[in-house]
């Protein structure tokens, strides 16, 4: 596979708030399809790591490449990027005020200009296949935590990205609802989806990761496929980690 070819590629990236150096000599290719999964002790940069592929926080030094497009301060190739890439976060982010089907439409026509019947349809079926569309009327606020969060899911979806990446989708819910989550998010990796996931849940990361990556204090300590990760983990910190996790 050429370079060119690869989904992400972080050559060399660093960042730093202030004075903090948070991201350091980042090394990392995703291909096409892959699955990776990314863990480390809390403030070890994971969240400034998947926020720096959709151009959420700037890095300073390095190259990102994500489909093919260099992120650069050039507006056009951040909307470019962002247009692939679809983003799931802890707290999910929607829009209180507009209902779960307004919520999902509102990227495709705004962003896309998709049609609006087109994006009524395209939300439709996402909110379907996270099988939800049921509440395709309500309001956020009206819908638990799991169901909000496969909501945001399918707003995710609905920009037809190539890459989706997640920031620990399930750390805010109540342990009940940690199942329906992971289990859309199975689901998708199952069809193919290019997917960086920042989760602890490491039974999804057995089951779905083609590697797990590693971060320690900003940097990539460990990256191995799911076996080698858990079943014979090579630097003490990653041994740590893992004990007080699992
Ligand atoms: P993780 O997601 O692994 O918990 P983060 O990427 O959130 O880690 O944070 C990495 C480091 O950067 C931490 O030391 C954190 O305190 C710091 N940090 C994160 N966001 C900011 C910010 N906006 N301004 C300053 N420091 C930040
Ligand atoms: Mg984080």
């Amino acid at each position: 596979m050429t370079q060119s070819e690869k989904a992400i590629r972080m050559v060399g990236v660093n960042k730093w708030y202030g004075a903090t150096h948070v991201l350091r000599d980042i090394h990392l290719e995703v291909a096409p399809g892959e699955k990776l999964v990314l863990c480390g002790p809390s403030g070890s940069g994971k969240s400034t790591l998947i926020r720096c592929l959709n151009r959420l926080e700037r890095h300073q030094a390095g190259t990102i490449v994500v489909d093919g497009v260099e992120l650069t301060d050039d507006v056009k190739s951040i909307e470019g990027v962002r247009r692939e890439v679809g983003m799931v976060f802890q707290q999910f982010n929607l829009f209180p005020h507009l209902s779960v089907l307004e919520n999902c439409m509102l990227a495709p026509i705004h962003v896309r200009k998709t049609p609006k019947p087109e994006a009524r349809d395209l939300a439709l079926r996402y909110l379907e296949r996270v099988r939800i569309v049921e509440q395709a009327d309500k309001h956020p606020g009206q819908l638990s935590g799991g169901q909000q969060q496969r909501v945001a899911i399918a707003r995710a979806l609905c920009m037809k990205p190539k890459i989706m990446l997640f920031d620990e989708p399930t750390s805010a819910l109540d342990p009940e609802m940690v199942q329906e989550v992971l289990d859309c998010m199975v689901e998708l990796a199952r069809e193919g989806m290019t997917m960086l996931a920042v989760t602890h849940e490491m039974g999804f990361a057995k089951q779905v990761a083609d590697r797990v990556v590693f971060l320690d204090q900003g940097q990539i300590l460990e990256i191995a496929p799911p076996e080698a990760f858990f079943g014979a983990p090579r630097h003490e910190r990653t041994k740590a980690f893992l004990q007080r996790i699992l």
